[in-house]
C-alpha cells in the first residue's frame, strides 16, 4: 500500500532538482512517458492489471513548458528567463541591481504575468517609467513569454524563436540611448 504523503522528486533532463511532486502526479509523468525512473520507493502501485514500484526521482526527458509543470510568476523565475541580463540595455547584472519591468505599465492595465514583464536595470526601468514601449522608442530583447524561462530552467533546451536574445542583444546592445535602432515587436 502506498503511503499517501510519499513524494517524488522531479529533476531536469540536466539533473537539476525542479520539484516535488505527489505520488499520483509522478505516477502519472511515468505513464504519459515524459521522464525516466532513476529511484524507486520499496512500495508497490497495483492496479487490477499492472504493478509498479512507487517512483522517488524522476528525470525529464525533455522539457515541458512552464505553464504545464506549474511554473509559478516570480521575480527570481523572470530573472533565470531572461539570464538575469537587462533586456533594454543587455548588460547582465547581480539580482540586486536588477529590478523588473512592466512592458506595457500598470497604469495603462498591464499585468504582472510572465508575457508583460521583463527584466531590466533600474537606469532603464526609471528611463522607460509609465511610458509603453512604443512612446519610450524602446522594445525588450525578446517578447516576454513563459518559452525563455523553459529555456533557462532547462538548460538543455535551445530557443526556436527566430532571432533570439542573443542574436537581438549584439544588434541592439546600445540599449535605450539609441532609441532610434530599436525596432518594436508588438
Ligand atoms: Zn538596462
Amino acid at each position: 500500500m502506498v503511503g499517501m504523503s510519499k513524494k517524488a522528486l522531479l529533476l531536469s533532463s540536466w539533473y537539476l532538482p525542479m520539484r516535488v511532486l505527489g505520488w499520483q502526479d509522478a505516477v502519472k509523468l511515468v505513464y504519459v512517458g515524459n521522464v525516466d525512473v532513476l529511484a524507486e520507493y520499496a512500495e508497490e502501485i497495483r492496479s487490477p492489471s499492472v504493478t509498479w514500484k512507487m517512483p522517488a526521482v524522476l528525470r525529464q526527458r525533455r522539457t515541458v513548458p512552464p505553464r504545464a509543470l506549474g511554473v509559478k510568476f516570480s521575480r527570481t523565475n523572470v530573472y533565470l528567463r531572461d539570464k538575469y541580463t537587462c533586456q533594454y540595455c543587455f548588460r547582465r547584472l547581480p539580482e540586486k541591481e536588477l529590478t523588473f519591468d512592466h512592458v506595457v505599465p500598470r497604469s495603462r492595465g498591464g499585468r504582472k504575468t510572465f508575457t508583460n514583464i521583463v527584466t531590466a536595470c533600474r537606469p532603464c526601468n526609471a528611463r522607460k517609467g509609465h511610458r509603453t514601449c512604443d512612446e519610450a522608442g524602446c522594445s525588450p530583447a525578446a517578447s516576454p513569454s513563459t518559452q525563455g524561462l523553459a529555456a533557462r530552467a532547462y538548460p538543455g533546451r535551445r530557443i526556436r524563436r527566430a532571432g533570439g536574445v542573443g542574436a537581438v542583444s549584439r544588434r541592439r546592445r546600445s540599449g535605450l540611448g539609441a532609441a532610434g535602432t530599436f525596432a518594436t515587436r508588438h
